[in-house]
């Protein structure tokens, strides 16, 4: 084929664009997006002159649209009743926390200076009022995550020196976080003690030594231990270390600032627990049970707290305005239950099954071909692993997961999750706003 004929034998745009492949991802990144793609693969092909057919121009379209597709950042909606899901960014913000940080954060802030003198202040120090008040601790800091508290404390306390931890804490987080590889790239000696399900206080006192620096405690996050188990009471371990002269550091990960018995589920140690117990330092995410920003904080002893300020390290790890803005803000929504459910993961939590089963039977008489049943949904984010939420789903037959593939590309994306041969979006984590949107999405694909 002559260059000529090659030009003339170039499939038009509107073919690519009428392509339902290739429609998919009009969603995710628009319409002009989608032209400009189709009309760059085109031009490079005019260039080249070579193989021209709609096959190979269309794949290499999808090609190019798939990677932007992967490296764009778009609103989701979580049918999947998890509520902390870290594939789809943990917890919600609450949208009158955004409100207020947004004041702060688009204009100009005491971030870094102090009123009362006109001099330097610190922004380690910007919410160490409100963790105070909320978390009673003595004092408190906050880094960019949890993972990133248990390296500065590692860093400032343990470096070149022994950390006692029983055996079954040493656990693996996402993201390929494992407890004893931090230890070692904090430098710090690991003392593994304890059988798999059994530790008892005489095993930590055994394992201390003039080296010691820390006793460590890790929630176990994602995993459970049941049988025949036993564990050492944190008040017991504190009694142990002061006695030693050393402190004890508690990474909780997902830290429950309130009881979530209130919730109807399974009690899980808060950080005003771990506190009165004793724990010289708190380690905890701002993203899981918290219900606010991705965030690292520490709370504790002023003494401890003051050494963490002190490493030079702290500055890698700092977190922006915008953050301890966000995280003051969600903080403070603690102050009173009323407003404690403008945090979505709170409000997710206190909808009642009355409400729920109200909001399917809207979807229900949208959708002749849903129906409404009973769900579990679950915390998620490596909280709480085996409790379950009862929560109510509106369910779709879909037994080659062809409707859960087309909402996954409607705007916004919708993700369910897929049960026996039915796809079910759990109503506890669409938020009630998204009703009106969810099932006009259902009205045009089922
Ligand atoms: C989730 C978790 C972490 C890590 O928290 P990030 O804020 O995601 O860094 C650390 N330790 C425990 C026990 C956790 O559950």
């Amino acid at each position: 084929m002559s260059r000529r004929d090659a030009q003339r034998s170039i499939p038009a745009v509107h073919r690519f664009l009428s392509d339902d492949r290739i429609g998919a991802y009009e969603p995710v990144l628009g319409h002009g997006n989608l032209k400009s793609t189709i009309v760059a693969v085109l031009d490079r092909a005019r260039t080249d002159g070579v193989e021209l057919s709609y096959h190979h121009l269309s794949a290499e379209v999808i090609h190019s649209l798939a990677s932007a597709a992967a490296e764009t950042l778009n609103t989701v909606i979580n049918a999947t009743g998890i509520l902390l899901h870290t594939n789809f960014g943990r917890a919600p913000i609450s949208r009158q926390a955004w409100d207020e940080a947004a004041k702060l954060a688009t204009g100009y802030s005491n971030l870094e200076y102090d009123l009362l003198t006109g001099g330097r202040g610190s922004r380690y120090s910007r919410l160490s009022a409100i963790l105070r008040e909320v978390a009673g601790a003595e004092d408190g800091i906050v880094v960019n995550n949890c993972a990133a508290a248990v390296l500065l404390i590692l860093d400032t306390f343990a470096k070149g020196r022994e950390v006692v931890v029983a055996r079954n804490q040493l656990i693996e987080i996402g993201g390929g976080f494992r407890l004893p590889e931090v230890f070692e790239r904090a430098g710090a000696r690991l003392v593994e003690v304890g059988a798999t399900n059994k530790v008892y206080l005489r095993d930590y006192e055994r394992a201390l030594t003039p080296r010691t620096a820390l006793l460590f405690r890790s929630h176990l996050s994602n995993f459970a231990m049941s049988g025949f188990t036993h564990d050492v009471a944190p008040a017991q371990l504190v009694s142990l270390a002061r006695r030693a002269g050393i402190p004890v550091v508690e990474d909780l990960g997902s830290g429950a600032l309130v009881d979530f018995e209130r919730f109807g589920l399974p009690h899980e140690r808060t950080v005003q627990e771990a506190i009165g117990d004793g724990v010289g330092l708190v380690a905890f995410s701002g993203d899981k049970l918290l219900g606010g920003p991705q965030a690292g904080i520490i709370v504790g002893k002023r003494a401890l707290l003051s050494r963490l300020r002190e490493n030079a390290f702290i500055r890698a790890l700092r977190v922006d305005k915008v953050t301890l803005a966000l995280l003051g803000q969600t903080l403070s929504r603690y102050r009173s239950s009323q407003t404690m459910l403008e945090v979505p993961l709170f409000s997710m939590l206190n909808a009642s099954l009355d409400e729920l089963r109200a909001r399917a039977e809207r979807y229900v008489a949208a959708i002749p071909s849903s129906r409404s049943m009973p769900s579990n949904a679950y915390l998620g984010g490596g909280s709480l692993p085996q409790a379950t939420l009862a929560s109510v789903a509106v369910a779709l037959p879909d037994a080659d997961g062809a409707v859960a593939r087309a909402l996954r590309t409607a705007e916004p994306p919708i993700v369910g999750r897929l049960e026996s041969g039915s796809l079910l979006l759990d109503l506890r984590t669409i938020a009630p706003r998204d009703d009106r949107l969810v099932i006009a999405a259902l009205a045009a694909r089922v």
